[in-house]
Formats: structure tokens, sequence, C-alpha cells
């Protein structure tokens, strides 16, 4: 499963934070290695991801798209039929149940397109647990129906306003916070990266999805030639590949987001482009795409998941190394992927996830029949409406938008009557 070295994944990692960050973070590490020695909080973790998120979820063999593509048998991990429609509730279930071990009663995050902050605010509603859910001005803005989903779990969305008011702000209001209140609070961080022990435990959250891929795989004798995942900060793709990084095969293949072309600014692509470097930001050293002043470059992709400036330590350093192979897809191509899926499959990928699909529709027909690739459904598509809909069907969808302000205004009077 390869973990790090004290924090380190090659030379990628560490823990680059302010002192007063230190002890909870050292605190963290401790008790998260305690609760994975512990079969009592183990089986509590088992319990829940079945019962509340839905675990194990299905290996659906793509029988059509394989007939058209020709080549190598593909396979789909419906990781978007976990509950809440994401692999993020996975981790954060995971830190949750440790945050309440701990005696912590207080969860905090961040969020960027709000994906991570319904997880989280999700699983503290199950847990019984407050969530104080920081994220950009700017993206509370244009991610209205993941606040309004947040509030209906019962968190608090706090509207960050210094910086950029985007993510990375939100992620530096988090880190001020648990800094003052660490004793009360555990922030719940998103992704495989920031300061140690996050990666560790990210990775180890997200696993179970690559454990069942193993055993699936097996169950049905595939040769299994390839594993596909899209690649944000990395907590899908680490998960996935997790029990098979140690294993010489098969291939790991992160797709990132290749934008609208290659030049400066059209993409988020960290580890397949040619306009990242070594730098160290929000607490772990990585690659990042970065200017000459060490500041983060924008980035752009059609996916809100995948538009991250860095990447997950682990994921650098297995790219690196060789063993994870890094490509990306183009916007176009991702919507290609969805379409075809949800026309050959009857299965809708999120935004994200059609980044690895799309590397699948590419991959196939070059390999023999009886290889088979793997690829992870990191979400389902349903939160994409306001993304798929103005690009497929642009004016239905204007003049539904339309229609449906105008009945919102005429039946003002009916909504204000709160059920709050
Ligand atoms: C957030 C998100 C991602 C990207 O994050 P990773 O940490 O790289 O997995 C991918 N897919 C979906 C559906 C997401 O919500």
């Amino acid at each position: 499963m390869a973990h790090s070295d004290n924090g380190f994944f090659g030379q990628f990692g560490g823990k680059y934070v302010a002192e007063v960050l230190r002890r909870p973070l050292d605190e963290l590490e401790v008790e998260f290695k305690k609760a994975m020695a512990d079969a009592d909080f183990l089986k509590e973790l088992e319990t829940i991801q079945k019962d509340y998120i839905g675990r194990e979820t299905p290996l659906l063999y793509a029988k059509t798209a394989t007939e058209i593509l020709g080549g190598a048998q593909i396979y789909i991990k419906l990781e978007g039929l976990a509950n809440t429609g994401a692999h993020k509730i996975n981790n954060a279930i995971g830190q949750c149940l440790l945050a309440k071990r701990m005696g912590k009663k207080r969860i905090i995050a961040e969020t960027g397109a709000g994906q991570h902050g319904v997880a989280t605010a999700a699983a503290c509603a199950k847990l019984g647990l407050e969530c104080i859910v920081y994220m950009g001005e700017v993206d509370v803005r244009r991610q209205q129906p993941n606040v309004a989903a947040m509030e209906m779990y019962g968190a608090k969305v706090h509207p960050v306003t210094s910086g950029s008011r985007t993510l990375k702000d939100a992620v530096n209001e988090a880190m001020r916070d648990w800094a003052a209140n660490p004793d009360s609070t555990h922030y719940v961080l998103g992704s495989a990266l920031g300061p140690a022990p996050f990666p560790d435990m990210v990775r180890q959250f997200q696993s179970v999805i690559g454990n069942e891929v193993k055993r699936q795989a097996s169950e049905r004798n595939l040769d299994v030639e390839a594993l596909i995942a899209c690649c944000g900060g990395g907590s899908n793709s680490i998960g996935f590949f997790a029990p098979f990084i140690d294993e010489v095969s098969p291939r790991l293949i992160a797709v990132e987001a290749g934008g609208i072309g290659p030049g400066p600014g059209e993409n988020a692509c960290r580890m397949s482009g040619n306009a990242s470097r070594d730098g160290i930001l929000q607490g772990y050293k990585s690659r990042f795409l970065l200017d000459e002043d060490g500041q983060a470059l924008p980035t752009r992709s059609i996916s809100a998941g995948l538009d991250y400036c860095g990447i997950g330590p682990q994921l650098a350093d297995l790219g690196k190394n060789g063993r994870i192979e890094f490509t990306s897809a183009l916007d176009t191509e991702a919507l290609d992927a969805v379409k075809f899926f949800a026309k050959n499959e009857g299965v809708l990928f999120a935004m994200e996830s059609a980044h690895a699909g799309a590397q699948a529709i590419k991959l196939a027909p070059t390999l023999p029949k009886n290889k088979a690739i793997i690829v992870n459904m990191s979400g389902r598509g349903d939160k994409d409406i306001f993304i798929t809909c103005p690009v497929f069907r642009p004016a239905e969808w204007k003049q539904f938008l339309v229609s449906e302000l105008k009945r919102l205004e005429e039946n003002e009077d009916i909504h204000d009557a709160s059920l709050m």
C-alpha cells in the first residue's frame, strides 16, 4: 500500500506548517494509527460503509461499449452509486468517525466546487457532529445547489472573502480556524494532499475502492491490463490504485484535466503537461502549476473537481518514478465520453470521471480482447446538469431557466412560508 516514510513519498510530502499546527497534526497521526489497529473502530467503519454509503459499489461490465470499441473488455467501478453521489464520502465518513473517536465535536472543512463540503456535511449529519464549511465567496455564488445541500444537511457555510475568494483561500481559512481551535475541532481535508498525515489517511479511507476492485476482478478472473482514474488532488485515483502500487501490474493511469488545450492557463496538467514545478504550498511539497514568484497559476477545466493547481505528494512521486502513467483528456473528449457511456451503458459519468472514461475509449481499441481495463467512475453526473445541459441543449436550457425564474417570482409568497 506504500505508506509514507515519515510523511514523505520520495522527495514529496512533509509537514510544512506553522508551529501551532504541529501538535494537532502529530496528535492526528498518533490517533489515526491507533484507530486503524482497533478492531472495534474498523468494524464500525465497515458497518457504516455498508449501511450508509452503500458499499460495496458494483463493478459493471460495459458490454456494449466494449463491442463498439472492439478491443479490451471495459469494466466500470460504479463509485458514483455511493450515497451523496461520489467517492468523497468514503474519506469524509472515515475522518469524521476518527474525529468522534478522538472526542472532537466540531468539524471544519474547505470546499471549492462544493463536493467535499457536501460529503462532509452529510457525514456530520449522520454522525451528529457540528459542521462548518469554508468556501470562497466566488464559489458560494457559483455553486448554489451544493451550498443548499450543505445547509440541508445542517452545515454552516462560511464564505471566505480574502484573496481570490476561491479554494486556496478557503484552505487557508480552515487552517487558521484549526490552529485556533485544535482541542475541540477536527479539520477534514478533502483530497490526498496537504501536510502529513493527510495524504496517508485519505489514501487509507479511499483504498476501500481498490480493495473491492481487487476482489471483484479476481472473482471474475479478469486479466487486468490497466486501471484508469481521473486525477484532481488525487484521492479517488490513489484509493483505487492503492492495493496495486507495490505490484508490477496492472498499468495505473491517471488522467488530468486537459481543459481547452496545452497552453498556459488552459488546463490543469500538473504531471502530464510541462508548466509545473516543485514547490511547497499549503503545507506540503509536491508538483504545482506556479508562476515565477511561486504564486498559483490559473487553471482551466470543464470539471469543477480537477482544476486544483497542486497534486497529492504520493501521486507526484509515483508519477516521477513511473509507476503511475499520467495523461490528460480535453473538455470536449470528456463531454464525448459522458455521451458515449450514457447512451451505450445507461451510466451517467460525472464530468471529472468522464476524463477517465475518455482515456478508456482511447486505450481499449489498442488492446487484445482477452485483456480488461477498469475505469473508476468516481462520481455520477446528476450534479453536472448546469454544465452539460447548456452544452447539449443550450436553447432549451435557457428557456427552461427563464421560465423557472418566472415561476419562482410568481410564487414568491408561497416560498416565503419557510419550512426550515
Ligand atoms: C472531487 C472529485 C474528483 C477529484 O478529486 P480527487 O481527489 O482527485 O479524486 C473526481 N471526481 C469527482 C466525482 C469528484 O467529486
